[in-house]
């Protein structure tokens, strides 16, 4: 007897035209087909993916969510991310589970707890529920942590922030999809975009290896191989560096960690999975790269940065190991823009570690760019320019030396 498998999208044949076309099957690519379809009525759309959707770093991140980025520019599009979950949840009709369990930061020396004050305060600011708590207060939290002058980096408080959590990152790709694809929106899997061609300083089509698409806007939310695409199609040379980050699950134990936790000094994460795992993970590997595979580096780190964030893991079962592909900027900030190098082209990349907690309510923007061609205020920070302009934002501080990952 064969069991039957309902495909959650319909698979369509590839036309010659579409109003829009979507490089990239990704938590990017199918949140903004998913809202051109669903709040600007363009329903003419095709999402090209090389592989299969979800295949690159959407499903392969550890699903961490927050709002209490570092800068005022980043904090209101990762307040409005946090607050669309429920929202999609129903609207989608589909579990994405949203578990707003918080995250807890946790800091290991007087300038790290001044940082997280500054910290706290601009999420304040923004109206993002973020408090500063003292090593007391973190031991309430998460009482496995070790609040002594044993471990190698003492504990000196953190920042705590109740509405962030997890989501289930391949139910958010299949609930997009699904979402999407019930709108009339196209998915193309195993069809890889070749080119972009241009007439006059415009987008006239789309290249695929299963043929030519005619269009006028195309946006590429490509992940890891957007700098490429912007290059090898449009000779655009985009500030992005490509690198591994990695992520390991331990064997299922009884409940123990109610919250994200996270230390920069460790360069350290974690959370108990639904499953009762524990998922972590730890900074990218230093170096550029375009491969997911792991590395005894890694795996040797991350034993060692969490049996000291959280001593009672030792001697724990590592079960799993796995790598993903990262499209970092200089300020570890996205590049979010439109008709640049020519008209009707818009990119959506340069995530980082961050594109999963963004990644629909910036579907919901560039949607509205790519339907309206204007750039709605709240990506006009992103824009490519900053670079020209030294306006770099300070987003590296929402990670490097006294955060962690995520
Ligand atoms: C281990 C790990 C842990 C992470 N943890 C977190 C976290 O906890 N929280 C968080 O917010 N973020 C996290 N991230 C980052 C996050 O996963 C990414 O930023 C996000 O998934 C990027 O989404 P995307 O849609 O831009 O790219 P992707 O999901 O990578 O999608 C891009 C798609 O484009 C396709 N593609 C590429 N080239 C072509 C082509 N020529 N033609 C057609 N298709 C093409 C690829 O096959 C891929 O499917 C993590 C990442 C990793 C690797």
């Amino acid at each position: 007897m064969f069991l039957k498998f309902n495909r959650l999208w319909k698979e369509s044949p590839l036309k010659s035209s579409y109003d829009a076309v979507i490089i990239g099957g990704g938590l990017h690519g199918l949140a903004a087909a998913y809202f051109l379809a669903s709040r600007h009525n363009i329903r003419d759309v095709a999402v090209i993916e090389k592989k299969f959707i979800g295949c690159g770093a959407a499903g392969r991140n550890t699903a961490i969510v927050r709002a209490n980025q570092r800068t005022q520019e980043n904090i209101p599009l990762y307040k409005e991310a946090l607050d669309l979950w429920p929202i999609l949840t129903q609207e989608l009709d589909f579990n994405l589970m949203f578990y707003n369990c918080g995250n807890l930061n946790l800091a290991h020396s007087d300038a790290a707890m001044k940082a997280f004050r500054m910290n706290v305060a601009t999420a304040q600011f923004h109206g993002v529920d973020s408090q500063l708590v003292d090593a007391k207060q973190c031991k309430e939290l998460v009482p496995a942590l070790d609040i002594t002058d044993r471990p190698r980096y003492p504990i000196f408080g953190g920042m705590f922030h109740p509405p962030g959590g997890i989501v289930r990152h391949d139910a958010v790709v299949w609930g997009l999809a699904r979402g999407a694809s019930k709108l009339g929106v196209h998915i193309h899997q195993g069809t890889e975009v070749t080119g972009i061609g241009v007439k006059h300083g415009k987008v006239v089509r789309v290249d695929t290896d299963k043929g030519r698409i005619q269009t006028t806007r195309v946006l590429n939310a490509a992940g890891a191989y957007s700098a490429g695409i912007a290059f090898k199609c449009l000779g655009q040379r985009l500030p992005i560096s490509v690198l591994t980050i990695q992520a390991m699950v331990t064997q299922p134990l009884k409940p123990l960690l109610h919250h994200v936790v996270s230390s920069g000094a460790y360069h350290a994460y974690a959370n108990q999975t639904l499953k009762g795992e524990i998922a972590t993970g730890a900074h990218m590997d230093p170096w550029p790269n375009y491969t997911n595979q792991s590395t005894a580096h890694y795996i040797k780190h991350q034993a060692e940065a969490i049996g000291e964030m959280l001593p009672c893991l030792r001697g724990v079962k590592f079960m799993r190991i796995w790598g993903g592909l990262a499209d970092m900027t200089p300020d570890m900030a996205p590049i979010m823009d439109g008709h640049i190098p020519v008209a009707g082209y818009y990119m959506d990349c340069g995530w980082g570690y961050f594109g999963f907690k963004s990644s629909t309510v910036t579907g919901k923007y560039m949607a509205q760019y790519v339907a309206t061609g204007e750039c709605p205020e709240i990506l006009k920070p992103f824009r490519l320019k900053r670079f020209e302009e030294h306006r770099l934002m300070g987003e590296t501080a929402a990670l490097v030396d006294y955060t962690a990952n995520n």
